[in-house]
Parts: C-alpha cells; sequence; structure tokens
C-alpha cells in the first residue's frame, strides 16, 4: 500500500481552503485533510465506498483483447491499439460512431463475452470481508460499472449483498464521466469528498473519482501500473494496494469512519436549530 497524502500534508504549497464548517483544509489533488487549531491533521470524514464491478468486487473473466478483436475486427483492432499503445480502448464509445446494424452486431458480441463472463463468475478474494467491515460500521456501498443491469442483478444474487445505488451501463454518461459517482453522492446526501471509489481501471475509475473530487483507491492486483509514483500527477490516485484486504486497515489509518446514522442524528439536530 502506499500513501502520499502525508507528504503532501507537509508539501508548503498546499492551498488552504475555508470550510463550511470554519476550519481551514488543506487542498492535495482531490483529497482533504481538515487542520485543527494546534496544526496537527484531522483524520478526513468518510462516509461512503463506491466499487467499480468488473475485476474489482469480481475477478476478472472477461478476454478484452479477443473482445475488442471480434467487436472492431483486426484491422481496427490493431490501429485503435498502436495509437494507444498503454491506455485501455474505450470501446462504447467507438460502438456508438458505427451504423445502427454495426452496433447492434457489435452489443451482441459483448453480450455473448459477458454472458460467458456470468457463467464463471468469481467474487474478489477480499470483497465480502471489505463490505461486511463496511457494514459493520454502517458505511454506506455504492457501485458503477459499465457492464450491463443485467450482471449486475446476477452479481447481487451472488454475492449475497446488495450496492445502493449500483449503476450499470443503462446510465449515461460512463465512468470516467464523473457523473455517476456525482449521482450517487447527491442520493447519500453526502459530499463527493466524503466518499472513495475503488477499482481496478486507473483510466475509468480513478478519472472518475478525481474528477468528482473523490478519494481514489487504484486495485493493482498484478502490478500492471507499476510505482504508485511512477503514476502521472493527473492520474495518480491517493492509494494503490493489491488487495482488497489491504483496505480495511487503510481506512481505519487514515479515516473518520463515520456511520450513516450519525450522519442522521447531525442533520435531525442540524434541522431544529
Ligand atoms: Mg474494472
Amino acid at each position: 500500500m502506499h500513501f502520499h497524502l502525508k507528504r503532501a500534508l507537509l508539501q508548503a504549497s498546499a492551498a488552504v481552503q475555508r470550510t463550511a464548517r470554519g476550519g481551514d483544509r488543506r487542498q492535495m489533488g482531490s483529497a482533504y485533510y481538515g487542520v485543527a487549531a494546534g496544526g496537527v491533521a484531522e483524520k478526513a470524514k468518510l462516509r461512503g465506498v463506491v466499487f467499480d464491478m468488473d475485476g474489482t468486487l469480481t475477478v476478472p473473466v472477461i478476454d478484452f483483447g479477443a473482445m475488442y478483436r471480434e467487436v472492431l475486427g483486426e484491422n481496427t483492432y490493431i490501429a485503435m491499439r498502436s495509437r494507444n499503445p498503454n491506455g485501455s480502448i474505450d470501446i462504447l464509445h467507438h460502438i456508438e460512431t458505427l451504423s445502427p446494424p454495426a452496433q447492434k452486431k457489435a452489443y451482441e458480441v459483448i453480450a455473448s463475452f459477458e454472458r460467458q463472463a456470468l457463467e464463471r463468475l468469481e467474487i474478489m478474494p477480499g470483497a465480502a470481508e471489505l463490505c461486511g467491515f463496511l457494514d459493520s460500521r454502517k458505511l454506506r456501498r455504492g457501485l458503477i460499472t459499465r457492464n450491463v443491469k443485467q450482471s449486475v442483478d446476477i452479481f447481487h444474487v451472488r454475492f449475497g449483498m446488495e450496492f445502493n445505488p449500483a449503476l450499470s451501463r443503462e446510465f449515461r454518461p460512463y465512468k470516467p464521466d464523473p457523473a455517476p459517482l456525482l449521482h450517487i453522492c447527491a442520493k447519500w446526501d453526502v459530499q463527493p469528498t466524503e466518499v472513495m471509489m475503488i477499482g481496478d481501471s486507473l483510466h475509468d475509475d480513478v478519472v472518475c473519482g478525481k474528477r468528482a473530487g473523490a478519494f481514489t483507491c487504484l486495485l493493482d492486483e498484478s502490478g500492471r501500473y507499476g510505482a504508485h509514483e511512477s503514476l502521472s500527477e493527473g492520474l495518480r490516485p491517493d492509494f494503490k494496494v493489491s488487495s482488497l484486504v489491504e483496505v480495511l486497515s487503510l481506512l481505519e489509518a487514515h479515516f473518520e469512519l463515520t456511520p450513516h446514522s450519525q450522519i442522521d442524528r447531525e442533520k435531525i439536530s442540524g434541522a431544529g436549530r
């Protein structure tokens, strides 16, 4: 696990913002830490966690390379890969540029790959423990995926715990647009700065979280993204873990976990003033 907030806290260049509660907040990328009168850093409040599904809550079983080849055709696939060798191919946006019959065919290919993946669906190690921990601390759990609602429904049944809201491909615009994450924050009535987005895609999940102003955690099981520090400033998540198991201690160490019953009490007492 890597953590760069502490180092950033020491940087004199940190911008100071005035919060609604009257305290100073130091801005470090998308993350905020309150600074108490004595200059001691307070832990940031965390009220909810939003997860990506494929490759984060479930073990990746879709062969994306094979799927892209079949959807795009070999020549287009190679051309798109060579234009963006390190990045991911944005297949959904590409499909929207095709003629209606070609779109239909492309979605059928994707649906067939997704059906095969569902048959082999496996829950990510540590996912159940992490969600159980969030429930025990009364933190909210949400989900954003570029997969279809039917897959989310099947995942919910297999996982045995529901995420609410759970936004699928039917919600537009998709990640990395921050809209789905901002939608969940609005539903929960919390600030994006009080939420963490966890996912295995730097370009979808981390970018979505950063654009929304949330904390971000990249799950990089294989180490394919390299060292945390090597990631460019615009893409670097607040945290990088190689297993969901690491997230429990990370949350306890760095955040004040705020149960939603406490939020409700604050609201009730605030409304009476
Ligand atoms: Mg994913």
